[in-house]
């Protein structure tokens, strides 16, 4: 069986990440979500190991100092880390493992899994991030503003990536990170295993 991916999707809020991911789950049955470790409370509803592996400081100090992280980062006052051993061990039972992390999270991810994908969803243009936005309707007017502003910068960070995918429907949307993703198993490199069989190599 072939090492599973690991698929980073980054896009400004406003992109519609969420929508479209649904779709390709739908779609791509060996996708996993990578469950995070938070220091964070959790919230009512929330579930240990399916929300989040929640964690106090000092253990996610410990877990830091293990080096137990792909990436860690601190949020609003708390941490929050992908963790190294459980993404490693979902690819190696041959899952696809999806992580929606913000162009920091995803640079320190690369350095350390080359092979990682990273896919940005977009909107067409500036001017429909800030409408969506907008639209929304659910902050005051100087908070969409730098929700609007953070929103364009995250959008400049597009040149990191290897793959860029506008975000105009959700089904074309999620087809073009269908064919992304069913192309990356098809590289030759994923697929030693057949190969070697194929070309009969002990
Ligand atoms: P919340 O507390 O609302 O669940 O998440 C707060 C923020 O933390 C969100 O912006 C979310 O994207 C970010 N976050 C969640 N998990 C991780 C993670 O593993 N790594 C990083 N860098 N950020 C995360």
């Amino acid at each position: 069986m072939n090492k599973g991916l690991l698929i980073i999707v980054s896009g400004p809020s406003g992109a519609g990440k969420g929508t479209v991911l649904k779709e390709v789950f739908d779609e791509i049955e060996s996708l996993r979500y990578s469950v995070s470790v938070t220091t964070r409370k959790p919230r009512e509803g929330e579930k240990e190991g399916e929300s989040y592996f929640f964690k106090s400081l000092e253990e996610f100090e410990d877990m830091i100092e293990r080096d137990e992280f792909l990436e860690y980062q601190p949020v609003f006052g708390n941490y929050y880390g992908t963790p190294k051993e459980y993404v490693e061990r979902l690819r190696t039972a041959g899952y696809d493992v999806v992580l929606e992390i913000d162009v920091k999270g995803a640079m320190s991810v690369k350095e350390r899994v080359s092979d990682a994908v990273l896919i940005f969803l977009t909107p067409e243009s500036k001017e429909i991030l800030r409408s969506r936005l907008i639209n929304r309707k659910t902050e005051s007017a100087a908070e969409l503003e730098k929700r609007v502003g953070e929103s364009i910068r995250e959008l400049e960070t597009v040149e990191k990536y290897e793959y860029v995918v506008v975000n105009d429907t959700i089904e074309r949307c999620a087809d073009d990170i269908i064919a992304i993703i069913n192309a990356e198993k098809r590289k030759v490199g994923r697929n030693a295993e057949f190969i070697n069989r194929l070309l009969e190599r002990r």
